[in-house]
């Protein structure tokens, strides 16, 4: 690495030093605590899975460059040159990381590994040694929300070819449009992910409960957060943001996606709507008696928290009383809420492949579901769900994988059905 290379990561790495972090990084008594905290290590147990030897990779770059102690007597302490073996490690140390802040919970000084990880995340992006797939998959999102006019008939032709879906799992309110698209003012903009299977059972939900709605024109997923990148990031929110502006939404419902929940929710500062997770609505819904749904799941069904709809953006009761309306036998994981167990799957982890990796990492998440005796389980994140359908079928567990919103929209009740 010349210095050039160097200098300009040391800037990086300033940028990310916020009092928070000094503390993050000043704090740590190497208690441990954190370490059987992580799934990757009770999975994999190796020093190098634990949440505080990934961190200290980080510290000790810290130490070295912006601690008065590796200032002024750099011998006196461990340290780590800032230099190409040093961006390796990053690497390694983050993208084994799924960014679930489980060990944060255990920390006594509440720690945030993941923020920790941020930095090298960060460090990785100003090298360019980020993971290709991930920044290519950032500049695709980042190029649609800059050109949304060229492909605004193709979507919405898209768009209406799943009305026929929308309407078989419930009758579109006369007078009503089945996906409504641009519309002002409405009470509600969904952002979904592309596909069906996302927008259909979100719409019929939409409609049964007779909201003035609007499909948004961008999907929810972050890839720029995957990859800790803050202008990428911001960049994609800015999308949707601007779009619920121009609409004057008043409500943004993020789609069965936790990082673009977190994200929407947490790091884009004021709005003139309020942000929420579709299970909120749903929950909603239900308890105001504009939707009604019949148990339709007969398999004992377990529910996953996902780390940064439940842990990191509180959301533990909505989930819980719209599956109180599904299952006839539901049983919770233990240990479960803000305790949970990763599926293993954050992180960019998912969209990056990693298959092998996320099926030896996730041997807890496995036991841990096995030992609930469930047939089903479900969950309101695409990335869990995804992970979660990869560890069944990996370790052959014979459970049916669901995605919360698809199964109450598929358990509608119907004008004139009963309940
Ligand atoms: S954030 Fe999650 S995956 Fe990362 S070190 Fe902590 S417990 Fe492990
Ligand atoms: S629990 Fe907290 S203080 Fe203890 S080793 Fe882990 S990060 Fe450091």
């Amino acid at each position: 690495m010349d210095a050039v290379m160097q200098a300009e990561l040391k800037r990086l790495f300033e940028t990310k030093l916020n009092r928070a972090m000094r503390l993050y990084l000043e704090t740590c008594t190497h208690c441990g605590v954190c370490v059987e905290a992580c799934h990757v290590w009770q999975s994999m147990p190796e020093s190098k899975y634990t949440a505080v030897g990934r961190a200290e990779i980080v510290r000790k770059v810290f130490l070295k460059y912006f601690s008065l102690e590796g200032r002024i007597a750099p011998w006196a302490g461990e340290t780590i040159e800032l230099d190409d073996v040093a961006v390796e490690r990053f690497y390694d140390a983050a993208y084994s990381c799924t960014g679930c802040r489980r060990c944060m919970v255990y920390c006594p000084f509440g720690i945030d590994t993941q923020q920790i990880m941020s930095i090298a995340k960060l460090l990785l992006v100003g090298a360019d040694k980020e993971p290709k797939l991930l920044s290519m998959l950032a500049d695709m999102s980042i190029a649609k929300g800059e050109d949304v006019e060229s492909s605004s008939a193709g979507f919405a032709e898209a768009i209406a070819n799943l009305e026929p879906q929308v309407e078989a799992l419930y009758p579109t309110p006369a007078g009503r449009k089945t996906i409504p698209l641009g519309v002002q003012k409405a009470d509600v903009m969904f952002v979904g992910l592309s596909g069906a299977h996302s927008i259909v059972p979100a719409a019929a939900i939409l409609n049964a409960a007779g909201i003035n709605w609007t499909l948004s024109s961008f999907e929810a997923v972050n890839f720029g957060a995957f990859m800790g990148d803050p202008k990428r990031t911001k960049a994609i929110a800015q999308r949707i943001v601007a779009e619920a502006e121009r609409l004057q939404a008043k409500r943004v419902a993020i789609v069965e996606c936790g990082t673009a929940y977190r994200v929407m929710k947490y790091q884009t500062g004021e709005h003139s709507f309020e942000t929420v997770a579709f299970v909120e609505l749903i929950a909603k819904y239900l308890k105001g008696g504009m939707i009604r749904l019949r148990r339709n799941v007969d398999k004992r069904l377990t529910y996953h928290d996902p780390c940064q709809v439940a842990r990191n953006g509180g959301i533990y009761e909505a989930p819980r009383f719209v599956i109180s309306k599904l299952a006839q036998d539901f049983v919770e994981l233990t240990p479960n809420r803000e305790y949970n167990w990763c599926c293993g799957g954050g992180g960019g982890l998912i969209a990056m492949g990693e298959l092998e990796f996320r099926m030896k990492s996730s041997r807890v998440k496995m036991e841990q579901v096995k030992a609930t005796g469930a047939g089903a389980i479900c969950t309101i994140c695409e990335n869990c769900h995804t992970q979660l359908t990869d560890l069944n079928a990996h370790y052959d567990m014979g459970l049916d994988v669901h995605s919360l919103t698809m199964l109450a929209a598929h358990a509608l009740v119907k004008p004139g059905e009963k309940a």
